[in-house]
């Protein structure tokens, strides 16, 4: 597409130690676009994802989302620029409604913020029936549905996802993932990390491999899909 370019990163090394995990990463997302981040576990995709979000600090390299350098800035701030993590693991907070999980993620913007609410629970129906639970009662998908919900309300730019499916039911699988092709079809422009590899392509766009923290491949998704040796080293799990 020639959409313009909204999330750039350039060149970005970092690690834990002395060993870094993620090695000159170079990475391009347009406006309205579905990129799915795949590889094989410790591949350095969650480090990858939280150091976007600015939870993990860059060692080299450049973060830009809409031009401006996110390295300096604190993760609250990268929230405030648009750029909102789905951590791995969901991380409601369990002690609260469902309805004050959501509420709290207008806390950036809360102007309009009950219309919105609205609009989360028609998005989530499943949401409406357990308004006035504890969160940490909820279902796996219910919760995942929720952490979207919750950052949705933050209004992001850019979605990023790092293993939504992660330990859910395939039935619950199938309709959050019909929750993100809808966020595609509205033009949301969405970084998906997830291990059901075939899935996540079917949704996306283009799609970045690494391997040991190394950008491997790169492409379209119907070329990613299409490489077989690709898929068998790296892709497995669905
Ligand atoms: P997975 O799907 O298993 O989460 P991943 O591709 O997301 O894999 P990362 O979680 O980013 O990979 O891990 C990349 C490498 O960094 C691994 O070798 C991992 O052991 C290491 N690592 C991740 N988090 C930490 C940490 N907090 N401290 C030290 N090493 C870490």
């Amino acid at each position: 597409t020639d959409a313009p370019e909204v999330l750039g990163v350039g060149r970005l090394t970092t690690g834990y130690g002395a060993e870094p995990v993620l090695h000159a990463v170079d990475l391009r997302v347009r406006q309205g676009e579905m990129v799915a981040l795949l590889g094989a576990n410790g591949a350095g995709k969650s480090t990858l994802m939280r150091t976007l979000a600015g939870l993990h600090r860059p060692v080299e390299g450049g973060i830009h989302l809409q031009g401006v350098e996110l390295g300096p800035l604190r993760a609250e701030q990268i929230v405030a620029r648009g750029l909102v993590l789905v951590p791995e693991g969901r991380q409601v907070f369990p002690e609260l409604s469902v309805l004050d999980n959501i509420r709290l993620g207008a806390f950036l913007h809360p102007e309009g913020r009950e219309a919105r609410v609205e609009e989360m629970l028609q998005r989530f129906p499943r949401l409406r029936e357990r308004l006035h639970q504890r969160a940490g009662l909820l279902s796996g998908g219910e919760q995942q549905m929720l952490a979207i919900a919750r950052a949705l309300m933050s209004r992001p730019r850019v979605l990023l996802l790092d293993e939504p499916s992660l330990g859910l039911a395939p039935k619950v699988i199938e309709e959050l993932f019909a929750s993100l092709a809808r966020l595609r079809d509205e033009s949301m422009t969405l970084v998906l990390v997830d291990q059901m590899a075939a899935l996540a392509l079917s949704l996306a766009d283009r799609a970045y491999v690494l391997e040991g923290g190394r950008v491997v491949a790169q492409g379209t998704a119907a070329e990613i899909a299409a490489n077989d040796a690709l898929t068998r080293a790296y892709l497995g799990g669905g």
